[in-house]
């Protein structure tokens, strides 16, 4: 992935950030080119011993997609991650609430298939709380992104009552041919 944004155009990017409602911070050593907080998010860009930019943290690989995109940022701003040790705190205490099963699908979630769905997304006040949390697997996350969390749970109740229609129908058909084995098996 290419970025655009270089040393030439990089105050014009701080300027940008601002508009968004990011703040700039102080870089903390030699190695920041720029470190900035939004959301409750911080992101920075570092440059390694050559200069050379080389990596990204929090979302600044986000807002400079935007910024050389001419996009709002906003819509990144949600897909913000949590950081790393508040996450693995929170998906033990949705394991222990809500078990391992999708909030969207209600299959079960293998570990690298987490993900934590905000049910009011981040960007309209929905808060980082347990009562605004769910684990769902994240391609089911991604695919609801853009419902309200009306729609959200409709789609949950949906999905919940097809999966157990499904399991009672196989059930049904396992039982049925048992029950024809049983039979063939008093026949002969
Ligand atoms: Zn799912």
């Amino acid at each position: 992935m290419s970025h655009q944004l270089n040393k030439h155009n990089l105050e014009r990017f701080k300027g940008w950030l601002i508009a968004q409602g990011a703040t700039l911070l102080n870089p903390t050593n030699q190695y920041e080119v720029l470190r900035f907080e939004h959301r409750g998010v911080t992101s920075i860009i570092y440059k390694n011993a050559k200069g050379a930019w080389s990596s990204m943290v929090g979302d600044a690989a986000g807002a400079i997609k935007a910024f050389t995109k001419g996009r709002s940022w906003t819509t990144e701003a949600i897909r913000a991650p949590l950081g790393t040790a508040k996450r693995a705190k929170y998906v033990t205490e949705l394991l222990a609430r809500d078990g391992n099963r999708c909030f969207f699908c209600n299959r079960i979630m293998q570990e690298n298939e987490l993900s934590i769905e905000h049910l009011v997304p981040r960007v309209h006040g929905g808060p980082h709380h347990l009562s605004n949390l769910a684990l769902a697997h994240r391609d089911c996350n991604q695919q609801a992104g853009h419902l309200s969390a009306v729609e959200k749970i409709a789609l949950r109740e949906k999905n919940i009552k097809k999966g157990v229609d499904g399991i009672s129908e196989s059930n049904h058909h396992a039982a049925t041919a048992k029950q024809q084995e049983n039979n063939s098996v008093a026949t002969f």
